[in-house]
C-alpha cells in the first residue's frame, strides 16, 4: 500500500466516523456500524465510492431506491429523498451517470422536489436516459405480482450498473415491512426488494444505507439489530417477526441518519476524484430539505413539515456537509503533499 493509499484510507475512516456520530443519542448506531464494518473490508463509504467508480461509465444508470411511509400518516420523511437527490447530483457530476430514483407513487412529488433542489431536472425514464443533468423519478408497485413484472421491465430498459437503497424498508421473513419502531408499513411500501434481489443475482452491485436496522442492507447485521435495537427482534405488528429485511445487499453503509450515509459516499467520490464540488454545498443542502418539506416530506421525529430529518434541523445537516467538505479538501491536499506541498515554505 502506498502512502497515498494509506492517506485515502484514513480520510475514508474519518468520513465514516463523522457520518456515524449519533448526535441524537439513540444509542444504537455504534453497534450497528461496528457490525457492518466487521463484515466488510475498508471504510464503508469509501468502499462503495470505489466500487461505483469501477462499475459506472458515463451514461450508465444507477438506481436509487428511497421512500419510507412514516407512521401514522403513511407519508414520507426527508430522510431518504434528500440523500437520493444530493447523491443523484454527485453521481452526475462525478461519473456522468443517469440516476433513476425509484419510490412509492405517494412519494413521487417529494422525490421530484429533492431532485430539483439538487439542481437536476426530474424527468420520466425516456427523457432522463437521453439528457444530461436529469434524474428519472419513477413509481414502483406496492403489489408483489406487479412489482415482479415491473422489476423485469426496468431491468431490461435500464440495465443499471448499481442499485443503492437509502432509508428504504424491506420485507422481513413474513413478507412484512416495518418502521424502526416495529409498526407495520407493508401495504404502503413499494416492493423494490425484488429489483434488488434480481439485480444482485445478476452480479450488479447493490448497496443499502440505513440507520435503524429496518432498512434494506441490514440483513448483513441481522443479529446485531436484534440485540441492539428495541423492537428489532420482534415487531409491534401481528406478524411478530424481526424488523430486519430478508433481502441481502453486497454493501451496507450504517450512518447516524441515512442521508448522512449518502453524503459520505458523495464525500468519498469527491476525495477519490480530487473534486470537492462533487459533494453538495450547504446551500444546496438547505434547498433540497426545504423543497422536500414543501412537497410534504416530514422531519421524522416531531413529524413537522419543517426542513430536517430525524429531529435534526436543516442547519445541522449543513454543518455536516461543511465538515465533510473540509475533510475532503484536506484529504486532497494531503494526497498532493507527496508531489507538491501546499505550504512550500514548510518544505525543507
Ligand atoms: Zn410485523
Amino acid at each position: 500500500m502506498t502512502s497515498n493509499d494509506e492517506k485515502l484510507q484514513k480520510v475514508g475512516e474519518a468520513i465514516d466516523r463523522l457520518c456515524a456520530i449519533e448526535i441524537t443519542g439513540r444509542g444504537v448506531v455504534g453497534d450497528l456500524y461496528a457490525a457492518a464494518r466487521a463484515r466488510q473490508e475498508g471504510p464503508l463509504c469509501l468502499s462503495v465510492a470505489q466500487k461505483l467508480i469501477e462499475r459506472v461509465q458515463p451514461g450508465d444508470v444507477v438506481v436509487i431506491a428511497t421512500g419510507l411511509p412514516t407512521y401514522p400518516w403513511f407519508s414520507g420523511e426527508q430522510d431518504g429523498p434528500v440523500g437520493a437527490g444530493t447523491l443523484a447530483r454527485a453521481l452526475v457530476l462525478a461519473l456522468a451517470a443517469r440516476p433513476v430514483i425509484v419510490t412509492e407513487a405517494i412519494h413521487l412529488e417529494m422525490c421530484r422536489a429533492a431532485v430539483r433542489g439538487a439542481g437536476l431536472y426530474p424527468r420520466g425514464i425516456d427523457e432522463a436516459l437521453r439528457l444530461p443533468t436529469t434524474a428519472a423519478v419513477v413509481a414502483f408497485p406496492t403489489d408483489w405480482t406487479e412489482a415482479g413484472r415491473e422489476a423485469d421491465r426496468l431491468q431490461e430498459r435500464l440495465r443499471p450498473k448499481a442499485l443503492i437503497a437509502i432509508e428504504r424498508p424491506g420485507a422481513n421473513d413474513h413478507g412484512h415491512y416495518h418502521s424502526a419502531g416495529g409498526f407495520r408499513l407493508t401495504d404502503h411500501c413499494a416492493k423494490v426488494d425484488v429489483l434488488f434481489e434480481r439485480a444482485r443475482a445478476q452480479g450488479i452491485v447493490t448497496v443499502g444505507i440505513g440507520d435503524g436496522g429496518n432498512e434494506l442492507g441490514c440483513a448483513m447485521i441481522r443479529e446485531t439489530v436484534h440485540q441492539a435495537v428495541p423492537r428489532g427482534v420482534r415487531c409491534q405488528c401481528p406478524c411478530g417477526g424481526s424488523v430486519v429485511p430478508a433481502a441481502v445487499t453486497d454493501h451496507l453503509i450504517v450512518a447516524a441518519i441515512s442521508n448522512w450515509g449518502a453524503y459520505g459516499v458523495e464525500a468519498a467520490l469527491a476525495l477519490l476524484l480530487d473534486r470537492r464540488e462533487i459533494l453538495h454545498s450547504r446551500d444546496v443542502d438547505r434547498r433540497v430539505h426545504e423543497w422536500c418539506a414543501q412537497a410534504e416530506a416530514n422531519n421524522d421525529g416531531p413529524g413537522l413539515l419543517d426542513p430536517g430529518t430525524d429531529a435534526v434541523p436543516v442547519e445541522i445537516h449543513g454543518d455536516m456537509v461543511e465538515l465533510l467538505g473540509f475533510m475532503v479538501a484536506s484529504g486532497i491536499d494531503f494526497g498532493r503533499l507527496y508531489k507538491e506541498p501546499r505550504y512550500p515554505w514548510l518544505a525543507v
